[in-house]
């Protein structure tokens, strides 16, 4: 019996594809073991978009030589945006790894192995393949609750900061009716929350298909009770994506719309292709047609050529919004990205972009817990995802994204419960059913 084991780094699309690895592997006689330490097969899937998040692979990945010295044979592969990016050069810095896989490359998964086995030298396949969408391959999704859609790869925006377009190449979408295919077979199963994915989601297009039909052609099917989508591109928010997310009961009123920055300067080098008053002036639709809708945001800072008036000016920009959350990060210059050919004195000395950072992340707790606050004492129908970590509770989920831990028994996961929310701990809730 052949045994593997995935290790997860990055963004959803990556969990998705970890799954799409897996049931390749399944498919093809493999066992999911539970450590890496019994497989033969170790697989890490690897994100790119930062510089750290790469150091933190590479030092898991020597960790795993161990694995390696007690079981010779045992095959290591690093999969994702970073083996993409590095190639055949990972193999340079990293000499026990046994295959280089980019993301277009996972169809030929058994084939590589067999060919590292063979081998005696690493495997590299990294070729980019504009029809390679992965259709009528399974996954081996773990929960039976929510499942994630990739409907879209690749990325046709070409932010300066970012590293995507390079490691997944242009936008390649999925073909409509096969998707809904996909989730129809799903929702057979008793999964009833979905999430669609793409690197710009709301660019989908496919044959006189847009984005605002595919949503609501999904929310609509039977079976189907929640519908998320992520990650939109501010440019492509649309009145009619807006009156979809209004009118579909089933479409969730949370929304991750990443604005990068709250100055016009800085969205100009960084190529986003709005402007702060475009942006808010969509957020104010939002709201007037969906008032209760929890936004959520990325935010880099310390872009080059940020300046202090720059950094102000987002800070203005996310007192102005109120966002219900936001993932934080100090710019992480990628090589071959058009934003490391900025000027040189552009460049934000790192104390100080760390010093926004830190007044960023301040700020957006504040809000957040301003927010979160004002709910205590009011009810909220929640999804039971799954058994918390700690503390014998369940994990639920709101339709607005915001996650609450209730005592429960495991028989309740997969079930919608109203509950009482009866604490914050300024990020999550803690509730009470009121109804079972
Ligand atoms: S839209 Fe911009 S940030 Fe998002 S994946 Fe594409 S290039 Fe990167």
């Amino acid at each position: 019996m052949k045994t593997y084991w995935v290790e997860t780094y990055g963004c959803q699309m990556n969990l998705s594809d970890s799954e799409l690895m897996e049931g390749i592997l399944a498919a093809d006689g493999y066992t999911r073991v539970s450590a890496a330490e019994e497989a033969d097969v170790i697989l890490v899937n690897t994100c790119a978009v930062r510089q750290h998040a790469e150091q933190r692979v590479l030092g898991r990945v020597a960790e795993l030589v161990r694995v390696k010295r007690q079981r010779p044979g045992t095959l290591i592969g690093v999969c994702g945006c970073m083996a993409q990016r590095l190639g055949a050069k990972l193999i340079e810095r990293a000499e026990y790894v046994d295959m280089v896989i980019g993301p277009d490359a996972y169809r030929s998964l058994p084939q590589l192995i067999e060919r590292a086995e063979c081998n005696g030298g690493a495997v590299v396949e990294i070729e980019l393949n504009p029809a390679e969408n992965y259709e009528g391959l399974e996954l081996r999704r773990h929960s039976p609750v929510s499942a994630w859609i990739p409907v879209q790869r690749g990325c046709n925006y070409g932010c300066t900061f970012c590293i995507v377009p390079h490691t997944r190449g242009p936008e390649k979408n999925r073909e409509p009716l096969a998707i809904l295919q996909e989730i129809t077979g799903l929702a057979q199963q008793g999964i009833t929350e979905f999430t669609l994915l793409g690197q710009t989601v709301n660019s989908y297009a496919y044959d006189g298909w847009d984005f605002p039909s595919l949503l609501r052609a999904v929310g609509r099917l039977p079976g189907v009770r929640r519908v998320r989508f992520t990650s939109p591109h501010p440019k492509d928010l649309t009145r009619k994506l807006v009156e979809a997310m209004a009118e579909e009961e089933a479409i969730c009123p949370h929304l991750h719309l990443p604005v990068q920055s709250g100055s016009n300067r800085v969205l100009k080098r960084m190529a986003r292709r709005y402007t702060r008053e475009e942006y808010l002036a969509k957020v104010d639709t939002l709201r007037q047609r969906i008032p209760h809708i929890a936004l959520t945001t990325d935010i880099i800072v310390g872009f080059p050529g940020e300046d202090e008036s720059d950094f102000e000016a987002t800070l203005d920009l996310l007192r102005t919004v109120r966002y219900d959350d936001a993932f934080t990060f100090r710019y992480s210059p990628r090589e071959g990205t058009p934003a490391t050919r900025m000027k040189e004195d552009w460049f934000v000395p790192e104390h100080v972009a760390q010093g926004r950072l830190e007044r960023l992340i301040a700020t957006v707790r504040e809000i957040a817990a301003e927010k979160n606050l004002a709910q205590v004492g009011r009810t909220a129908e929640v999804l039971i995802e799954k058994r918390a970590r700690r503390g014998n509770l369940l994990q639920a989920r709101t339709d607005t994204n915001k996650v609450v831990l209730i005592p429960g028994p495991d028989e309740w996961i997969g079930r919608y419960l109203k509950v009482a929310l009866t604490g914050t701990s300024g990020a999550t809730f803690t509730g009470f059913p009121i109804e079972t």
